[in-house]
């Protein structure tokens, strides 16, 4: 059993209770939810989504650009 957007679509983020957006890896499989606002990204584990901000990754800010994901 897989998330789906439906799931996703429910979720908000436990801080700013904004909405969240899919994280994926090179292989398309949902990895984690991003806050853009708080600049987090919760893990999913087990298809679990992990809304804890002590588990949460903060997503680096563009200060350092490194070469990935570019169209
Ligand atoms: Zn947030």
């Amino acid at each position: 059993m897989t998330i789906d957007h439906r799931l996703i679509a429910m979720l908000v983020c436990p801080l700013c209770k904004g909405p969240l957006e899919a994280g994926r890896d090179a292989d398309n499989r949902l990895v984690e939810l991003e806050c853009v606002a708080d600049k987090l990204a919760f893990p999913i584990h087990d298809g679990i989504p992990v809304m804890l901000e002590s588990e949460a990754r903060t997503i680096a800010t563009p200060t350092n650009p490194v070469p990935q994901l570019a169209p």
